[in-house]
Protein backbone atom coordinates (compact mmCIF):
# COMPACT_ATOMS: atom_id res chain seq x y z
CA UNK A 1 0.00 0.00 0.00
CA UNK A 2 1.75 3.18 -1.06
CA UNK A 3 2.37 5.33 1.89
CA UNK A 4 2.72 9.10 1.58
CA UNK A 5 3.70 11.72 4.24
CA UNK A 6 2.55 15.49 3.05
CA UNK A 7 2.90 18.91 4.31
CA UNK A 8 1.01 21.83 4.17
CA UNK A 9 2.02 25.45 4.82
CA UNK A 10 1.12 27.96 6.55
CA UNK A 11 -1.30 29.70 3.32
CA UNK A 12 -2.78 26.04 3.01
CA UNK A 13 -4.21 26.10 6.79
CA UNK A 14 -4.50 29.89 6.75
CA UNK A 15 -8.85 30.19 6.70
CA UNK A 16 -11.69 27.69 7.51
CA UNK A 17 -11.93 27.71 3.20
CA UNK A 18 -8.12 26.74 2.89
CA UNK A 19 -8.87 24.12 5.56
CA UNK A 20 -11.58 22.98 4.11
CA UNK A 21 -9.88 22.21 1.18
CA UNK A 22 -6.80 20.80 2.64
CA UNK A 23 -9.44 17.97 4.22
CA UNK A 24 -10.90 17.61 1.06
CA UNK A 25 -7.49 16.85 -0.30
CA UNK A 26 -6.55 13.90 2.83
CA UNK A 27 -9.93 12.66 2.71
CA UNK A 28 -8.90 11.71 -1.36
CA UNK A 29 -6.02 10.45 -1.13
CA UNK A 30 -7.27 8.13 2.11
CA UNK A 31 -10.23 6.99 -0.35
CA UNK A 32 -7.45 5.97 -3.01
CA UNK A 33 -6.36 3.41 0.12
CA UNK A 34 -3.41 5.61 0.78
CA UNK A 35 -1.66 5.43 4.62
CA UNK A 36 -0.63 8.77 5.13
CA UNK A 37 1.26 10.89 7.48
CA UNK A 38 0.41 14.81 7.44
CA UNK A 39 2.86 17.89 8.72
CA UNK A 40 0.89 21.07 9.35
CA UNK A 41 2.55 24.74 9.76
CA UNK A 42 0.85 27.73 11.73
CA UNK A 43 -2.11 29.53 10.21
CA UNK A 44 -0.63 32.46 7.97
CA UNK A 45 0.75 35.00 9.90
CA UNK A 46 0.32 33.21 13.51
CA UNK A 47 4.59 32.52 13.80
CA UNK A 48 5.40 36.09 12.85
CA UNK A 49 2.44 37.69 15.32
CA UNK A 50 3.99 35.00 17.88
CA UNK A 51 7.54 36.41 17.84
CA UNK A 52 6.31 40.12 17.69
CA UNK A 53 4.57 38.91 21.16
CA UNK A 54 7.42 37.48 22.62
CA UNK A 55 9.23 41.20 22.14
CA UNK A 56 6.40 42.80 23.15
CA UNK A 57 6.28 40.77 26.48
CA UNK A 58 10.23 41.31 26.65
CA UNK A 59 9.66 45.25 26.38
CA UNK A 60 6.73 44.96 28.91
CA UNK A 61 4.24 45.88 26.68
CA UNK A 62 1.10 43.79 27.59
CA UNK A 63 -1.33 45.45 26.01
CA UNK A 64 0.27 44.28 22.44
CA UNK A 65 0.55 40.37 23.87
CA UNK A 66 -2.62 40.14 24.77
CA UNK A 67 -4.04 41.75 21.33
CA UNK A 68 -1.75 39.23 19.47
CA UNK A 69 -3.41 36.43 21.86
CA UNK A 70 -7.09 37.87 21.08
CA UNK A 71 -6.14 38.18 17.41
CA UNK A 72 -4.69 34.23 17.03
CA UNK A 73 -7.54 33.15 19.36
CA UNK A 74 -10.16 34.55 16.93
CA UNK A 75 -8.29 33.06 13.95
CA UNK A 76 -8.48 29.90 15.58
CA UNK A 77 -12.27 29.79 16.90
CA UNK A 78 -13.60 31.05 13.38
CA UNK A 79 -12.03 27.89 12.02
CA UNK A 80 -13.72 25.88 14.39
CA UNK A 81 -17.02 27.62 14.11
CA UNK A 82 -17.17 27.32 10.62
CA UNK A 83 -16.21 24.06 10.07
CA UNK A 84 -17.32 21.80 12.90
CA UNK A 85 -20.85 21.53 13.28
CA UNK A 86 -21.32 19.19 16.49
CA UNK A 87 -21.45 21.77 19.63
CA UNK A 88 -20.02 18.76 21.99
CA UNK A 89 -17.36 18.42 19.28
CA UNK A 90 -16.46 22.55 19.77
CA UNK A 91 -16.77 22.81 22.83
CA UNK A 92 -14.07 19.90 22.92
CA UNK A 93 -11.86 21.72 20.69
CA UNK A 94 -12.25 25.07 21.80
CA UNK A 95 -11.21 23.90 25.41
CA UNK A 96 -8.09 23.19 23.81
CA UNK A 97 -7.73 26.46 22.32
CA UNK A 98 -8.35 27.86 25.25
CA UNK A 99 -6.18 26.52 27.43
CA UNK A 100 -3.18 26.93 24.56
CA UNK A 101 -3.89 30.49 24.21
CA UNK A 102 -3.46 30.56 28.10
CA UNK A 103 -0.56 29.17 28.11
CA UNK A 104 1.21 31.76 25.22
CA UNK A 105 -0.52 34.04 27.67
CA UNK A 106 1.13 32.98 30.84
CA UNK A 107 4.83 32.75 29.10
CA UNK A 108 4.72 36.28 27.72
CA UNK A 109 3.79 37.25 31.61
CA UNK A 110 6.77 35.01 32.20
CA UNK A 111 9.03 36.91 29.75
CA UNK A 112 7.69 40.50 30.44
CA UNK A 113 8.88 39.98 34.32
CA UNK A 114 12.46 38.76 33.11
CA UNK A 115 12.43 41.70 30.51
CA UNK A 116 14.15 39.28 27.82
CA UNK A 117 12.94 36.65 25.67
CA UNK A 118 15.66 34.04 24.74
CA UNK A 119 16.41 31.94 21.81
CA UNK A 120 14.94 29.25 23.86
CA UNK A 121 11.77 30.96 25.50
CA UNK A 122 11.31 32.38 22.00
CA UNK A 123 10.96 28.57 20.82
CA UNK A 124 8.75 28.22 23.67
CA UNK A 125 6.02 30.61 22.25
CA UNK A 126 6.12 30.57 18.78
CA UNK A 127 5.51 26.99 19.34
CA UNK A 128 1.92 27.75 19.85
CA UNK A 129 1.07 28.22 16.12
CA UNK A 130 1.77 24.85 15.06
CA UNK A 131 -0.20 23.23 18.46
CA UNK A 132 -2.81 25.14 17.60
CA UNK A 133 -3.39 24.49 14.25
CA UNK A 134 -2.47 20.94 13.80
CA UNK A 135 -5.27 20.68 16.98
CA UNK A 136 -7.67 22.52 15.46
CA UNK A 137 -7.04 20.84 12.07
CA UNK A 138 -7.30 16.81 13.54
CA UNK A 139 -10.57 18.19 14.91
CA UNK A 140 -12.32 19.25 11.71
CA UNK A 141 -10.78 16.47 10.14
CA UNK A 142 -12.34 13.97 12.81
CA UNK A 143 -15.22 15.43 12.44
CA UNK A 144 -15.66 14.65 9.04
CA UNK A 145 -15.32 11.40 10.16
CA UNK A 146 -11.42 10.65 9.09
CA UNK A 147 -9.80 8.87 11.38
CA UNK A 148 -6.75 11.00 12.41
CA UNK A 149 -4.70 11.52 15.52
CA UNK A 150 -2.90 15.23 16.33
CA UNK A 151 0.39 14.56 17.20
CA UNK A 152 3.36 16.56 18.80
CA UNK A 153 6.17 16.49 16.70
CA UNK A 154 8.71 17.16 19.58
CA UNK A 155 7.82 13.41 21.10
CA UNK A 156 9.72 12.45 18.13
CA UNK A 157 11.90 14.79 16.49
CA UNK A 158 14.98 14.53 18.90
CA UNK A 159 17.22 17.89 18.39
CA UNK A 160 20.57 19.54 19.63
CA UNK A 161 20.22 22.38 21.49
CA UNK A 162 20.81 25.28 18.90
CA UNK A 163 17.26 27.49 19.69
CA UNK A 164 15.67 28.77 16.19
CA UNK A 165 17.67 26.71 14.07
CA UNK A 166 17.95 22.75 15.65
CA UNK A 167 18.97 20.11 13.63
CA UNK A 168 17.45 16.57 14.63
CA UNK A 169 19.74 13.61 16.24
CA UNK A 170 18.95 11.14 13.60
CA UNK A 171 19.27 7.80 15.26
CA UNK A 172 17.49 8.94 18.31
CA UNK A 173 14.69 11.08 16.20
CA UNK A 174 14.73 7.47 14.04
CA UNK A 175 13.91 5.20 16.54
CA UNK A 176 11.30 6.84 18.17
CA UNK A 177 9.27 7.49 14.72
CA UNK A 178 9.25 4.09 13.65
CA UNK A 179 8.82 2.28 16.83
CA UNK A 180 5.62 5.16 18.24
CA UNK A 181 4.14 6.36 14.81
CA UNK A 182 5.03 3.28 12.12
CA UNK A 183 1.99 0.84 13.85
CA UNK A 184 -0.62 3.46 13.67
CA UNK A 185 -0.03 4.40 10.24
CA UNK A 186 -0.02 1.13 9.00
CA UNK A 187 -3.37 -0.13 11.07
CA UNK A 188 -4.82 3.15 9.11
CA UNK A 189 -4.61 5.99 11.40
CA UNK A 190 -3.06 9.59 10.04
CA UNK A 191 -1.21 11.73 12.48
CA UNK A 192 -1.74 15.40 11.84
CA UNK A 193 1.59 16.47 13.01
CA UNK A 194 3.09 19.78 14.15
CA UNK A 195 5.81 21.11 11.74
CA UNK A 196 8.48 23.21 12.89
CA UNK A 197 9.15 21.75 16.27
CA UNK A 198 11.38 19.37 17.86
CA UNK A 199 12.65 19.04 21.38
CA UNK A 200 16.18 18.58 23.08
CA UNK A 201 16.69 15.09 24.32
CA UNK A 202 15.41 16.43 27.90
CA UNK A 203 12.71 17.34 26.27
CA UNK A 204 13.01 20.96 26.04
CA UNK A 205 11.46 22.93 22.94
CA UNK A 206 13.27 23.50 19.90
CA UNK A 207 12.39 24.79 16.07
CA UNK A 208 14.37 24.09 13.21
CA UNK A 209 14.52 27.62 11.60
CA UNK A 210 11.74 29.61 9.91
CA UNK A 211 10.17 27.54 6.95
CA UNK A 212 10.97 24.62 9.23
CA UNK A 213 8.25 22.67 8.69
CA UNK A 214 9.39 21.66 5.24
CA UNK A 215 12.34 20.20 6.68
CA UNK A 216 9.90 18.43 9.09
CA UNK A 217 7.78 16.90 6.82
CA UNK A 218 11.32 15.43 4.81
CA UNK A 219 12.08 13.87 8.11
CA UNK A 220 9.29 11.98 8.82
CA UNK A 221 8.90 10.99 5.46
CA UNK A 222 12.64 9.60 5.67
CA UNK A 223 11.72 7.91 8.83
CA UNK A 224 8.44 6.55 7.45
CA UNK A 225 9.78 5.21 4.37
CA UNK A 226 7.38 6.87 2.66
CA UNK A 227 7.02 6.34 -0.79
CA UNK A 228 6.45 10.19 -1.72
CA UNK A 229 6.50 13.61 0.25
CA UNK A 230 4.17 16.28 -1.06
CA UNK A 231 4.82 19.84 -0.23
CA UNK A 232 1.59 21.40 -0.54
CA UNK A 233 1.39 25.29 -1.18
CA UNK A 234 0.21 27.93 -2.67
CA UNK A 235 1.52 28.17 -5.77
CA UNK A 236 1.53 25.46 -8.93
CA UNK A 237 4.82 24.66 -8.23
CA UNK A 238 8.86 25.57 -8.69
CA UNK A 239 9.13 28.26 -11.13
CA UNK A 240 11.74 29.47 -13.64
CA UNK A 241 11.84 32.69 -11.87
CA UNK A 242 9.79 34.64 -9.60
CA UNK A 243 6.63 35.69 -11.28
CA UNK A 244 7.13 39.10 -9.46
CA UNK A 245 10.65 40.02 -11.77
CA UNK A 246 8.90 38.19 -14.93
CA UNK A 247 5.68 37.75 -15.25
CA UNK A 248 6.52 34.88 -18.24
CA UNK A 249 7.83 32.54 -15.47
CA UNK A 250 6.56 29.01 -15.82
CA UNK A 251 6.40 26.19 -13.74
CA UNK A 252 9.19 23.55 -14.23
CA UNK A 253 7.89 20.06 -14.46
CA UNK A 254 10.78 18.45 -13.25
CA UNK A 255 13.38 19.53 -11.28
CA UNK A 256 16.85 17.23 -9.33
CA UNK A 257 17.23 17.37 -5.61
CA UNK A 258 20.54 19.39 -5.91
CA UNK A 259 18.91 21.83 -7.99
CA UNK A 260 15.99 22.41 -5.94
CA UNK A 261 18.69 22.81 -3.16
CA UNK A 262 20.44 25.45 -4.51
CA UNK A 263 17.50 27.19 -5.59
CA UNK A 264 15.89 27.16 -2.21
CA UNK A 265 19.39 28.77 -0.69
CA UNK A 266 19.67 31.22 -3.43
CA UNK A 267 16.42 32.75 -2.73
CA UNK A 268 13.68 30.50 -4.34
CA UNK A 269 11.40 30.25 -1.37
CA UNK A 270 9.25 27.42 -2.30
CA UNK A 271 11.09 25.09 0.39
CA UNK A 272 13.26 25.04 3.36
CA UNK A 273 17.00 24.77 1.90
CA UNK A 274 17.48 21.43 4.59
CA UNK A 275 14.28 19.86 3.20
CA UNK A 276 16.32 17.50 0.61
CA UNK A 277 18.47 16.66 3.27
CA UNK A 278 16.74 13.46 4.82
CA UNK A 279 14.87 12.42 1.34
CA UNK A 280 18.17 12.18 -0.81
CA UNK A 281 20.11 9.22 0.69
CA UNK A 282 16.27 7.07 0.65
CA UNK A 283 15.95 8.51 -3.02
CA UNK A 284 12.12 9.64 -2.11
CA UNK A 285 10.49 11.57 -4.52
CA UNK A 286 8.91 15.04 -3.87
CA UNK A 287 6.46 16.85 -4.92
CA UNK A 288 5.52 20.38 -4.82
CA UNK A 289 1.55 20.92 -5.48
CA UNK A 290 -1.20 23.74 -4.86
CA UNK A 291 -3.35 23.57 -2.22
CA UNK A 292 -6.09 26.00 -3.94
CA UNK A 293 -5.31 24.08 -7.83
CA UNK A 294 -5.11 20.02 -6.84
CA UNK A 295 -6.10 19.47 -10.41
CA UNK A 296 -2.24 20.89 -11.12
CA UNK A 297 0.51 18.05 -11.42
CA UNK A 298 3.24 19.97 -9.81
CA UNK A 299 6.99 20.03 -9.68
CA UNK A 300 8.48 16.71 -9.26
CA UNK A 301 11.37 16.71 -7.62
CA UNK A 302 14.12 13.07 -7.62
CA UNK A 303 17.10 12.03 -7.99
CA UNK A 304 17.62 12.44 -12.17
CA UNK A 305 19.94 15.09 -12.92
CA UNK A 306 18.23 15.69 -16.29
CA UNK A 307 20.68 17.12 -18.56
CA UNK A 308 19.37 18.52 -21.63
CA UNK A 309 21.12 20.90 -24.05
CA UNK A 310 20.13 23.71 -22.62
CA UNK A 311 20.62 23.67 -19.28
CA UNK A 312 19.53 26.38 -17.31
CA UNK A 313 16.65 25.59 -15.76
CA UNK A 314 15.65 28.39 -13.31
CA UNK A 315 16.78 31.55 -12.47
CA UNK A 316 16.66 33.27 -8.84
CA UNK A 317 17.55 37.03 -7.66
CA UNK A 318 18.48 38.02 -3.51
CA UNK A 319 17.91 40.85 -2.73
CA UNK A 320 18.96 42.91 0.79
CA UNK A 321 22.25 41.42 0.66
CA UNK A 322 25.26 43.51 1.00
CA UNK A 323 28.74 42.72 -0.18
CA UNK A 324 32.15 43.16 2.13
CA UNK A 325 35.02 43.09 -0.22
CA UNK A 326 38.66 43.04 1.83
CA UNK A 327 41.45 43.93 -0.33
CA UNK A 328 45.37 45.01 -0.38
CA UNK A 329 48.66 44.53 -1.79
CA UNK A 330 50.02 43.05 1.23
CA UNK A 331 47.48 39.87 1.11
CA UNK A 332 49.66 38.02 -1.32
CA UNK A 333 50.53 34.34 -0.18
CA UNK A 334 49.52 35.45 3.43
CA UNK A 335 47.49 32.71 4.47
CA UNK A 336 45.08 33.09 6.71
CA UNK A 337 43.91 36.40 5.84
CA UNK A 338 40.48 34.80 4.65
CA UNK A 339 40.33 32.42 7.63
CA UNK A 340 40.01 35.21 9.97
CA UNK A 341 37.75 36.69 7.77
CA UNK A 342 35.49 34.43 7.61
CA UNK A 343 35.91 33.14 11.54
CA UNK A 344 35.10 37.04 12.74
CA UNK A 345 32.05 36.80 10.34
CA UNK A 346 30.67 33.76 11.96
CA UNK A 347 31.48 35.92 15.39
CA UNK A 348 29.40 38.77 14.47
CA UNK A 349 26.34 35.94 14.06
CA UNK A 350 26.23 36.51 9.93
CA UNK A 351 26.13 33.21 7.28
CA UNK A 352 28.00 33.79 4.33
CA UNK A 353 26.01 33.74 1.52
CA UNK A 354 28.85 33.56 -1.57
CA UNK A 355 32.71 34.05 -2.08
CA UNK A 356 34.64 35.22 -4.81
CA UNK A 357 38.34 35.52 -4.73
CA UNK A 358 40.78 36.12 -8.12
CA UNK A 359 43.89 34.18 -7.87
CA UNK A 360 45.79 37.75 -8.08
CA UNK A 361 45.12 37.22 -4.64
CA UNK A 362 44.73 41.64 -3.99
CA UNK A 363 40.82 41.15 -2.63
CA UNK A 364 38.07 38.79 -2.00
CA UNK A 365 34.39 39.73 -1.63
CA UNK A 366 31.45 38.23 0.02
CA UNK A 367 28.71 38.46 0.56
CA UNK A 368 25.75 38.43 4.06
CA UNK A 369 22.67 39.60 4.48
CA UNK A 370 21.52 43.33 5.04
CA UNK A 371 20.98 44.14 8.84
CA UNK A 372 24.36 42.52 9.96
CA UNK A 373 26.45 43.75 7.39
CA UNK A 374 27.88 46.84 9.43
CA UNK A 375 28.33 45.01 12.27
CA UNK A 376 30.15 42.71 10.05
CA UNK A 377 32.27 45.07 8.52
CA UNK A 378 33.44 46.06 12.45
CA UNK A 379 34.45 42.56 13.33
CA UNK A 380 36.63 41.95 10.39
CA UNK A 381 38.25 45.22 10.34
CA UNK A 382 38.82 44.77 14.27
CA UNK A 383 40.15 41.32 13.38
CA UNK A 384 42.42 42.89 10.61
CA UNK A 385 43.63 46.13 12.53
CA UNK A 386 47.04 45.12 12.55
CA UNK A 387 46.92 43.95 8.78
CA UNK A 388 45.68 47.47 8.37
CA UNK A 389 47.92 49.98 10.36
CA UNK A 390 50.66 48.24 8.51
CA UNK A 391 48.94 48.73 5.18
CA UNK A 392 48.94 45.59 4.03
CA UNK A 393 45.23 45.47 3.69
CA UNK A 394 43.65 48.65 1.92
CA UNK A 395 40.41 48.54 3.35
CA UNK A 396 37.32 46.62 4.38
CA UNK A 397 34.34 48.15 1.61
CA UNK A 398 31.11 47.99 2.07
CA UNK A 399 28.40 48.11 -0.87
CA UNK A 400 24.83 47.69 -0.27
CA UNK A 401 22.68 47.89 -2.92
CA UNK A 402 23.55 45.04 -4.84
CA UNK A 403 21.86 41.50 -5.20
CA UNK A 404 22.83 38.07 -5.68
CA UNK A 405 21.45 36.53 -8.74
CA UNK A 406 21.55 32.79 -9.35
CA UNK A 407 21.55 30.64 -12.45
CA UNK A 408 20.41 26.76 -11.96
CA UNK A 409 20.67 23.89 -13.85
CA UNK A 410 21.77 20.54 -12.66
CA UNK A 411 23.18 19.84 -16.53
CA UNK A 412 25.83 22.16 -16.41
CA UNK A 413 27.97 20.08 -15.12
CA UNK A 414 30.27 19.03 -17.47
CA UNK A 415 28.67 21.01 -19.76
CA UNK A 416 31.59 23.81 -21.16
CA UNK A 417 30.27 27.45 -22.36
CA UNK A 418 27.12 27.79 -19.94
CA UNK A 419 29.11 29.96 -17.98
CA UNK A 420 30.26 32.12 -21.02
CA UNK A 421 26.97 32.33 -22.56
CA UNK A 422 25.49 33.82 -19.30
CA UNK A 423 28.24 36.71 -19.45
CA UNK A 424 28.05 37.25 -23.11
CA UNK A 425 24.47 37.92 -22.48
CA UNK A 426 25.04 40.39 -19.59
CA UNK A 427 27.65 41.98 -21.18
CA UNK A 428 25.69 42.44 -24.59
CA UNK A 429 23.45 44.35 -22.34
CA UNK A 430 25.84 46.46 -20.40
CA UNK A 431 24.84 45.17 -17.26
CA UNK A 432 27.88 44.89 -14.94
CA UNK A 433 28.83 41.81 -12.57
CA UNK A 434 31.00 42.93 -9.79
CA UNK A 435 31.70 39.52 -8.99
CA UNK A 436 31.06 35.79 -10.04
CA UNK A 437 31.21 32.55 -8.30
CA UNK A 438 30.15 28.74 -9.01
CA UNK A 439 29.55 26.25 -6.76
CA UNK A 440 32.03 22.69 -6.83
CA UNK A 441 28.73 21.18 -7.46
CA UNK A 442 28.51 23.07 -10.95
CA UNK A 443 24.90 23.30 -10.22
CA UNK A 444 24.80 26.80 -9.99
CA UNK A 445 26.43 29.94 -10.96
CA UNK A 446 25.77 33.28 -8.88
CA UNK A 447 27.18 36.15 -9.13
CA UNK A 448 26.52 40.28 -7.97
CA UNK A 449 24.81 42.97 -9.58
CA UNK A 450 23.96 45.91 -8.84
CA UNK A 451 20.65 46.54 -7.43
CA UNK A 452 18.82 48.63 -9.94
CA UNK A 453 20.01 45.61 -12.88
CA UNK A 454 17.79 43.03 -10.98
CA UNK A 455 15.18 42.48 -13.35
CA UNK A 456 17.10 42.62 -16.61
CA UNK A 457 19.32 40.68 -15.27
CA UNK A 458 16.31 38.19 -14.37
CA UNK A 459 14.90 38.83 -17.46
CA UNK A 460 17.47 38.17 -19.68
CA UNK A 461 18.38 34.72 -17.99
CA UNK A 462 15.37 34.11 -17.98
CA UNK A 463 14.77 33.66 -21.42
CA UNK A 464 17.51 30.96 -20.93
CA UNK A 465 15.29 29.06 -18.67
CA UNK A 466 12.20 29.47 -20.97
CA UNK A 467 14.34 27.46 -23.53
CA UNK A 468 15.15 24.53 -21.56
CA UNK A 469 11.46 24.30 -20.44
CA UNK A 470 10.35 24.43 -24.07
CA UNK A 471 13.31 21.84 -25.66
CA UNK A 472 12.72 19.33 -22.57
CA UNK A 473 9.15 19.71 -22.92
CA UNK A 474 9.83 18.74 -27.30
CA UNK A 475 12.56 16.02 -26.32
CA UNK A 476 10.09 14.21 -23.38
CA UNK A 477 12.14 15.40 -21.00
CA UNK A 478 10.13 16.79 -19.31
CA UNK A 479 7.51 14.32 -18.70
CA UNK A 480 8.13 12.20 -15.11
CA UNK A 481 4.91 11.73 -14.34
N1 LIG B 1 5.36 28.39 11.03
C1 LIG B 1 6.78 28.39 10.82
C2 LIG B 1 7.19 29.66 10.07
O1 LIG B 1 6.36 30.44 9.70
C3 LIG B 1 7.26 27.17 10.11
C4 LIG B 1 6.69 26.96 8.72
O2 LIG B 1 5.61 27.45 8.42
O3 LIG B 1 7.33 26.27 7.93
O4 LIG B 1 8.35 29.87 9.89
MG1 LIG C 1 7.25 27.69 3.94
Amino acid sequence: MARFTMKFGGTSVGSAEAIAQVVDIVGDHLGQGRQLAVVVSAMAGVTDMLLDSASAAASGRQDAYMEINATIAAMHLAVIDALIKSPSDRDAIRAEVNELLKGHRELCEAVSILGEATPRISDALVSFGERLSSRVIAAVMAAKGLSVRQVDSNDFIVTDNVFQNADPLWDETESRIVDGLLPELESGVTPIITGFIGATPDGILTTLGRGGSDFSAAIFAACLRSDELIIWTDVDGVMTADPRLDERARVLPYVSYQEIGELAFYGAKVLHPKTVQPIITRDIPLRVRNTFNPAHPGTMVGARAQASETVIKAVTGIRDVSMLTVSGPGMLGVPGIAGRTFLATAKAGASILMISQASSEQSFCFTVVDPLAQNVKEAVEAELRREILHNDIDSVDLLSDIVIITVVGAGMRGTPGIAGRVFSLLGERSINVLAIAQGSSECSISFIVAEDDLERAVGELHTLALETVENDRATGLASPY
